[in-house]
């Protein structure tokens, strides 16, 4: 797995590249802009190539945007509906000046209209979203939700079902977050549970569909639906809950984003949960060089669901 996290943008986007690298990630995640805004200020060409080439210069190998947390592309309410849609466009556009490869995105809550109403708007959405940017590059890559409230594609099926539908090729994909998983009632602790995790993931989804993950430790128990990420190896997962992942050849060449929570000692406390999750590696994979970042803005990546 190509190990990284969610770096935030206060300093700049290209200084996330350069902080990510620092602290050893091989992939980062960011947000193109604040993600409690429906639109940012336009991004600078010069700050996209900047971006681009520090990418490039730190040697990071996957990159992904999150998108906005406003954005529900299952809204049964047209208004909020159709400025969740020109505000998921607008995250698409961001991702292809930026060349990043993914946009990760919740896919939706359905606000008491029921399930099948919801997965077939979140479908809606997609394909519109595809039609209108048809030369995008960005990977679309749905994030599976922990089934807090009406929170959709907590599970395989309904991911399954709204890709189906949407029938958008290798422009759709997915991500699977740890902590959500372990909350929906996924168990991956053990060789039994994590081999028909594996099973199922390709029954259901296919394996080429997972296209990254969130690396976080879960809070709370298998099952509760809470959504509350903890730092690798002190939550209810723990350490050997992640070690057949990071070790699994299917995902060697698959990002994985740390979204845990972050102290007072800002991205070090990513870099310590890199670490752990190296030291499960076998054979171990070669340390990355470390440094302190020169700056960090913790607080912008501490909330990140
Ligand atoms: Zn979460
Ligand atoms: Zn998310």
């Amino acid at each position: 797995m190509l190990l990284g996290a969610h770096i935030g943008i206060a300093d700049g986007l290209a200084q996330a590249a350069r902080t990510g690298r620092a602290i050893g990630c091989e992939a980062i995640q960011i947000f193109s802009k604040s993600p409690q805004m429906w639109a940012g200020p336009p991004i600078p060409p010069t700050a996209a190539e900047e971006f681009r080439a520090a990418v490039r210069a730190e040697g990071l190998r996957a990159t992904a945007i999150h998108h906005g947390y406003l954005i529900n592309l299952a809204s049964p309410k047209r208004p909020m509906l159709a400025r969740s849609r020109r505000a998921f466009l607008d995250e698409i556009h961001r991702a292809d000046l930026l060349g990043v490869d993914g946009l990760i995105f919740h896919p939706g809550a359905h606000l008491g209209s029921g399930s099948e109403a919801g997965l077939k708007t979140i479908a809606e959405s997609l394909r519109l979203a595809l039609e209108e940017a048809p030369d995008s590059k960005v990977s679309l890559l749905l994030e599976n939700a922990a089934g807090q409230g009406t929170s959709l594609c907590a599970t395989f099926e309904e991911l399954a079902t709204v890709i189906a539908e949407v029938d958008g090729g290798s422009r759709i994909g997915v991500t699977l977050d740890t902590c959500h998983l372990f909350a929906s009632g996924v168990d991956f602790r053990t060789d039994e549970s994590y081999g028909a995790l594996v099973d199922r993931i390709g029954r259901i989804l296919g394996r080429g569909t997972v296209r990254a993950f969130h690396l976080n430790d879960a809070k709370a128990d298998l099952g509760s639906h809470l959504d509350r990420h903890e730092n690798i190896g002190k939550g209810q997962i723990g350490l050997e809950g992640f070690r057949r992942l990071v070790n699994d050849a299917r995902w060697s060449e698959t990002p994985g984003y740390l979204e845990t929570p972050i102290d007072e000692r800002g991205y070090d406390r990513y870099a310590e949960d890199l670490r752990s999750l190296r030291e499960l590696v076998t054979p171990p994979s070669p340390p990355r060089p470390y440094r302190s970042p020169a700056r960090r803005s913790p607080r912008r990546a501490s909330t990140v669901k």
